[in-house]
């Protein structure tokens, strides 16, 4: 690393390290970006062949929660981001004592747990689904009395992709409560929301306080784990231009130095509720590799080393499909990717991991479009064909 002070407003210069805590495929796509800007990479995972070891030039092979590793990222980095939540924030900010942490580690204690992020949004006059703090068996049975179900159990942290909760469609003695017991030191439970449908809103905002949000991409889950995103999302302006601007109110309440990504439900009412933050780039905003004038990637790149935001201006419709490791499954283990690659305006991502289970995160299709539909056909098309 130079020796550059953690207050200091210059730009990094090219050649300056940027540690990434967390080695996933946000982690490799975060470091394709750098690296295509002339910047190094370091990356702390306890994998020392995860995606984005793969192509970072230094690899701190440790836990997530180890203090001293990451102070070693710290020491060989000019500034450092993680690239999930369930990084242990303690170490985070171990790093941020020696170089500068962006986003904060209050804005990951934040993110990492439901209650406090619903807190954190309710003080900022954001919208969520009403909810209440479960912290024991008779907080839910008043819960279920004081919220019109039905209703989702979450856990408070180390939930993702639809891990850690629970649909309760009528009143129980206590059965979700018992499912999710012990997994987290508190639960929230929340009105299930029947939504038109979902989307988010990826907001970038530097170190001045200027933001720029990406276009607002329609998704579609299936099983609470991201299936497809569909942009610019199949909603009326006025209501995309209400999630951009929730998306810039969250960044600003939060103080995040780098990119948030911005989960809502836009409701049979047309009323926008956030459901969930996560400080970082986001699946959902893949599409902007080819979507967009910058990536999400990119742009994240651009803020750390304290250099203008780019544009994030779309020039056609984009859409993404995750490619699951179910399609391995479909394709016994050998995806066609001549035959995906074969529809027009497809990009195939990989990234890099070695075994394909069920659910896992292996890759996506971008396809972009002369329209919204040609584009998701295309890209429908592209995985079903990868699947043989
Ligand atoms: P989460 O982990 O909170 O992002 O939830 C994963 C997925 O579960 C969401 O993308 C929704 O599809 C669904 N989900 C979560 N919370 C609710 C809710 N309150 N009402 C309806 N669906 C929900």
């Amino acid at each position: 690393m130079t020796d550059i002070p953690l207050d200091s407003t210059s730009p990094l210069e090219p050649g300056s390290t940027i540690g990434i805590i967390g080695g996933g495929q946000l982690g490799r796509m975060t470091a394709i970006a750098a690296r295509q800007m002339g910047y190094r990479v370091a990356v702390l995972d306890p994998d020392p062949d995860s995606p984005c070891a793969q192509v970072a030039d230094h690899v701190v092979e440790a836990a997530y929660d180890d203090r001293d590793a990451a102070r070693e990222l710290a020491r060989i980095s000019d500034v450092i981001t993680y690239e999930f939540e369930n990084v242990d924030p303690d170490a985070a900010e171990a790093a941020g004592e020696i170089t500068r942490l962006w986003p904060s580690g209050s804005v990951l204690r934040t993110t990492q747990n439901r209650v406090l992020e619903k807190e954190a949004l309710k003080r900022a006059g954001l919208p969520t689904a009403d909810y209440v703090k479960i912290e024991s068996l008779d907080d839910y049975l008043a819960g279920l009395e004081s919220l019109t179900g039905p209703w989702v159990l979450k856990t408070a942290t180390s939930g993702y992709d639809g891990k850690g909760q629970v649909v309760v469609n009528e009143a129980d003695d206590g059965a979700a409560f018992r499912e999710l017991e012990g997994k987290s030191p508190a639960m929230v439970l929340e009105r299930f929301v029947r939504f038109k449908l979902e989307m988010s809103a990826i907001c970038a905002r530097d170190a001045d306080g200027h933001t720029l949000t990406f276009p607002v991409s329609e998704n579609d889950h299936v099983d609470g784990i991201l299936d497809t995103s569909i942009v610019p999302a199949r909603i009326e302006p006025h209501v995309a231009e209400k999630a951009s601007e929730l998306a810039i109110s969250v960044a600003e309440a939060l103080d995040v130095r780098g990119v948030i990504a911005v989960e809502m439900f836009l409701t049979q009412d047309d009323e926008i509720l956030i459901n969930e933050l996560a400080p970082r780039p986001h699946n959902s905003g893949h599409y902007t590799i080819e979507g967009c004038n910058t990536s999400q990637f990119q742009q994240l790149v651009r803020v750390l080393c304290r250099l203008p935001m780019g544009s994030v201006e779309m020039s056609k419709p984009t859409v993404m499909v995750n490619l699951l490791g179910d399609v391995w499954e479909a394709a016994d283990g050998k995806p066609d990717w001549a035959d995906a690659l074969s529809v027009p305006g497809t990009n195939l991502h990989l990234y890099g991991k070695a075994e394909a289970r069920k659910g896992r995160k292996m890759g996506h299709i971008t396809t972009v479009g002369d329209t919204v539909d040609v584009a998701l056909h295309r890209a429908q098309l592209s995985r079903q064909k990868a699947k043989g």
